[in-house]
């Protein structure tokens, strides 16, 4: 609260020198862990499209000031899927590019080996008009490179022959609702002359235990440097020890608290093979997965969320059934490849429905045109989508 940064990130430093005004920050999960925007210290954000509902994290602000049409478009950071939930469960379009391609300079770290900015906005188009801004080479974030951008200039709604790869078991037992959609969007696909490939992952099961065991153990090490000595709020004690103990207790939330035990204790020597080293494991398949997928498909479809958007207050109570909500988007971090979500419909209740998207590592261009494509052609804004009618 009431903190002003010393110096800009990278990304605001970017967007300021090509003319963007800053309107304000947005809300979000304490240190960007959440799925919900509920896990904060000044209060939840409501979902624009029914206010009992969470927007979704971490970054749900972001998402609802762009959909409520607040900006035309904001930031976001996702570690574990923190762009692309808030955009599914707040019908707008948010783009994970893929590790390394956006500076993180200015940003704090969750997961050092997970982070990433990225846009979320209205559509396709408008993502990629902010990723052209974006991604830029920066000597201030160790992991960053080079890379060709131009996603305005080569967008196109003409994605004939590209290649979906989708795996069926992302469908067991999910909600009918979110099949349906999703279904619905693979049409279209088909109707816009794609080929659809099946895909069978073998992580589906571990994904999830993976990301909390990685993205929890690099926190504890990044979080590490909130003492009360150096940064962040500080509580005097009558010792060093007393001041470090007063300010992490004080200055931590109970979500937070949980991830640096969590991370500590997968760090710890016992345990340190048992846990951190076989998701290090777990990590190398799903890499190796998708470097096999994408020999097959130019582009991965699935759901982004097992449901919409969930009633507020709900879910506080049991982390691990909030974990879940994250099963189809952690892995795109873990892999280090780029993901959209996109609106594909809406529930009986009226809550959005996201498609998620993923593509090979540098090949935004390829989801952006996936998006654009189908955003062109389907008929996505009522709760039957499908292909819009020719006139
Ligand atoms: N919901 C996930 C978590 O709580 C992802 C967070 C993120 O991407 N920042 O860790």
């Amino acid at each position: 609260e009431n903190f002003i940064p010393p110096y800009d990130c990278t990304v605001y430093e970017l967007l300021r020198a090509s003319g963007g005004v800053l309107l304000g920050k947005c809300d979000m999960d304490e240190f960007a862990m959440g799925s919900t925007n509920e896990n904060t210290a000044l209060g939840d954000t409501k979902n624009p499209w029914d206010i009992t509902k969470v927007t979704g994290g971490s970054s749900g602000g972001s998402a609802a000031v762009v959909a409520s049409g607040q900006a035309i478009f904001a930031l976001g950071s996702d570690t574990g899927g923190s762009i692309r939930l808030p955009s599914s469960f707040c019908g707008v379009s948010g783009i994970k590019p893929t590790y390394s391609a956006v500076s993180r300079y200015g940003l704090v770290a969750f997961a050092s080996s997970l982070d990433q900015i990225g846009p979320i906005a209205r559509d396709a188009r408008d993502a990629a008009i902010i990723l052209d801004e974006i991604v830029k080479y920066d000597n201030r974030d160790s992991t960053s490179v080079m890379v060709e951008t131009g996603y305005l200039k080569n967008l196109t709604d003409n994605i004939k022959g590209m290649k979906i790869g989708i795996d069926m078991s992302h469908y067991d037992g999910l909600n009918d609702e979110i099949k349906q959609a999703v279904f619905a969007a693979l049409d279209v696909y088909k109707d816009l002359g794609c080929e659809i490939v099946d895909l069978s992952f073998s992580h589906n099961e571990i994904a999830l235990s993976a990301y909390y065991i990685i993205s929890s153990a690099e926190a504890s090490s990044n979080l590490a440097r909130f003492d009360g000595v150096n940064y962040g709020m500080r509580i005097q004690g009558d010792d060093i020890i007393d001041t470090y103990t007063q300010t992490r207790s004080k200055g931590f939330g109970r979500e937070v608290k949980r991830r640096i035990m969590l991370g500590t204790f997968v760090l710890s020597s016992g345990y340190y093979d048992a846990y951190y080293k076989k998701a290090l494991r777990a990590r190398s398949v799903i890499k190796n997965n998708y470097d096999d997928a994408f020999k097959k498909c130019d582009i991965v479809i699935s759901p982004t969320a097992v449901s919409g958007a969930f009633e507020r207050g709900r879910k506080t109570q049991s982390p691990t059934e909030v974990y879940l909500a994250d099963i189809y988007t952690v892995t795109a971090n873990i892999a280090g490849i780029p993901a959209m979500s996109i609106p594909c419909g809406f529930t009986k209740d009226n809550l959005p429905i996201g498609l998620q998207i993923a593509a090979n590592s540098y090949n935004e261009q390829k989801i952006l045109n996936a998006a654009h494509a189908y955003q062109n052609a389907a008929d996505y804004h009522t709760n039957k989508p499908g292909i819009l009618k020719q006139v």
